[in-house]
């Protein structure tokens, strides 16, 4: 597909953006006046609600349902969004946990389900982006890490908390490799955000239950999340790449 324009409306592609933190990072940009691609993976009708509100008015918003963790995702996703416009933002928000428990229940499919859609999924779109950002533009990517990256959320999973560590190793790599590219990348690190992935892992309290050894006495809001984001794509934020921006309450 043929580069657009550099006139063409910039797009920010955002994983996993039905619902929880990714749905604020995409309302919040949407709004900022980007495009949209935003993928997702469920069939409950969260990413078409989504779609239909943003819809309305300009500039577009389109939803992929599509598995971040296939091979093939990271040129579905971007030959989608380069329709939209130019594409000058990339937001790896996607992620799993698993259900939380020891080590001892973690079993090979989960294990692998986590570390595909944690880690190899959003090292193969930083690569997409790499390959398809080359003529100097300035652009930016931010990772979607975790608190757990640095606790290692022992008892719970530390999996996951091991690919969010390798997300931060990333990061701060890919930042220092492809600044002479003119892109930028940095994570955002979360610390326990009110949204259903503590549901799914098998804990509906979790986010208040934690809440309890917060500083700021309660969970983060994923609105608090994508206003860290929107700042790190922001040319305000010209200058920063290569940072883990934690915002945890204190955490
Ligand atoms: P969520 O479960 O509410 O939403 C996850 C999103 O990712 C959904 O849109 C889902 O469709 C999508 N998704 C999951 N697996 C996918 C796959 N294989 N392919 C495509 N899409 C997929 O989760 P959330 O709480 O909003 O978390 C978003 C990100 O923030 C994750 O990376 C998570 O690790 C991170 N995070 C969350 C918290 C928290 O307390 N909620 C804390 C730290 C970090």
């Amino acid at each position: 597909m043929p580069a657009p324009p550099e006139q063409a409306p910039r797009v920010a592609i955002v994983t996993g953006g039905s619902r929880g933190i990714g749905r604020a990072i995409v309302e919040r940009l949407h709004r900022d006046g980007y495009a949209i691609l935003f993928t997702h993976s469920s069939s409950d009708g969260e990413a078409a609600v989504l779609r239909s509100a943003l819809a309305g008015g300009a500039p577009p918003c389109a939803a992929l349902r599509i598995d971040v963790a296939d091979a093939e995702a990271p040129a579905r996703i971007f030959d989608a969004a380069q329709s939209l416009g130019r594409v000058t933002a990339l937001v790896n928000n996607a992620g799993v946990t698993g259900a939380i428990g020891s080590i001892r229940l973690l079993d090979d499919a989960t294990l692998s389900r986590v570390v595909a859609t944690n880690l190899v999924a959003p090292a193969r779109l930083c690569r997409e982006a790499a390959l398809r950002w080359s003529e100097g533009t300035p652009r930016a990517i931010v990772n979607i890490s975790s608190i757990a990256a640095r606790t290692g959320s022992p008892g719970e999973y530390v999996a996951y908390a091991a690919t969010k560590a390798a997300i931060d190793t990333l990061t701060r790599g890919l930042a220092r490799e492809l600044a002479p590219a003119a892109i930028r990348v940095n994570a955002v690190s979360p610390g326990t955000i009110d949204t259903s992935i503590h549901a799914r892992a098998g804990e509906p309290g979790r986010a208040w239950r934690v809440a309890q050894r917060v500083p700021l006495g309660r969970p983060g809001q994923p609105e608090e999340i994508a206003a860290a984001v929107a700042w790190l794509l922001s040319d305000e934020a010209s200058y920063a790449t290569g940072s883990v921006l934690e915002v945890t309450g204190g955490l």
